[in-house]
């Protein structure tokens, strides 16, 4: 039996070198770290569910002429994807006040912030991803200045399509991550949207209640992880089934699409 090769192994997912050149199977994992890898845990069903998630919001964002590494679902953990040239940068964007943006700066938890503010950080475990700033990415030539002017007007792009989407179901988006990618055509490059958009990268909380429907349950050990990242599926329409480890499991292709099936409903928008 042939295996196909690994390509990259990360924390929450495996990219697999795709059936054609110049893509990838991109593999979502259950696994969950934070704070660089010091915490390490699973959430049960969670690849199977930003699979879901992920799928559904680069689908949309591709309708709306976002450019994205995003081809079509494979099953229930896999999707395949345009192979790229990742940019080492992380692209956060921050509306409320959260997380690292709090810590660093005493604002307290929840507070909106007067604009929108994106904030770049060098991807590198090693370094703990420090936050730099535009200037670094030029000096050390991380991306080039075009390069840089299309990845902030996107990333502002992102985040007005993704608060309308999130505020439609009660959520109220604080802040995500994101990364871009090269795709090469000869001598020319340019850049789209790549890796997962999911909670595992955003932050997610309920309008009405507050709660927190993201990866923030398992960093702070708030519990209630898994039911948190179906209760986002499930308003966007996606409901899936939690603990499915469906990829992993042999079945007949015809059982696996029947499998497949009822785990995705047209929900409360009605985007089925
Ligand atoms: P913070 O800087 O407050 O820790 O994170 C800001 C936002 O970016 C949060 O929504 C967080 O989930 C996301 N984020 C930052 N770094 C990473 C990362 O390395 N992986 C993932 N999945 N999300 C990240």
């Amino acid at each position: 039996m042939s295996r196909r090769r690994q390509i990259y192994e990360g924390k929450a997912k495996i990219l697999y070198e795709g059936p054609e050149p110049g893509t990838l199977i991109q593999y979502f994992k259950d696994d969950a770290t934070a704070f660089n890898a010091q915490k390490k845990g699973t959430i049960q069903g969670k690849g199977v569910i930003n699979n879901r998630i992920s799928e559904f919001v680069f689908t949309r964002l591709n309708h709306i002429g976002v450019p994205n590494h995003f081809i079509r679902r494979l099953n229930m953990r896999e999707q395949l994807v345009r192979q790229v040239e990742i940019v080492p940068i992380e692209v956060v964007v921050r509306n409320v006040a959260a997380g690292s943006i709090s810590k660093r700066l005493g604002i307290p938890e929840g507070e909106p912030l007067p604009h929108t503010l994106i904030e770049y950080y060098y991807k590198d475990d090693a370094l703990g991803d420090p936050m730099i700033a535009e200037e670094h990415i030029a000096c050390f030539g991380w991306a080039n200045n075009d390069e840089m002017q299309y990845i902030s007007s996107m990333a502002i792009r992102v985040n007005d399509f993704l608060c309308g989407m999130f505020a439609a179901i009660n959520i109220r988006l604080v802040d995500f991550k994101l990364e871009f990618g090269r795709i090469w055509d000869g001598d020319y490059s340019r850049v789209i949207l790549a890796d997962e958009i999911s909670p595992d990268s955003c932050r997610l909380w309920d309008m009405t209640t507050g709660e927190k429907l993201d990866k923030d349950r398992f960093r702070r050990d708030l519990g209630g992880e898994e039911e948190a990242y179906q209760e986002v599926a499930r308003r966007l329409g996606r409901r899936c089934r939690g603990g499915d480890n469906a990829v992993n499991r042999s079945r007949k292709p015809s059982e696996k699409r029947a499998a497949d099936r009822p785990d995705c409903r047209a929900g409360p928008l009605g985007w089925g």
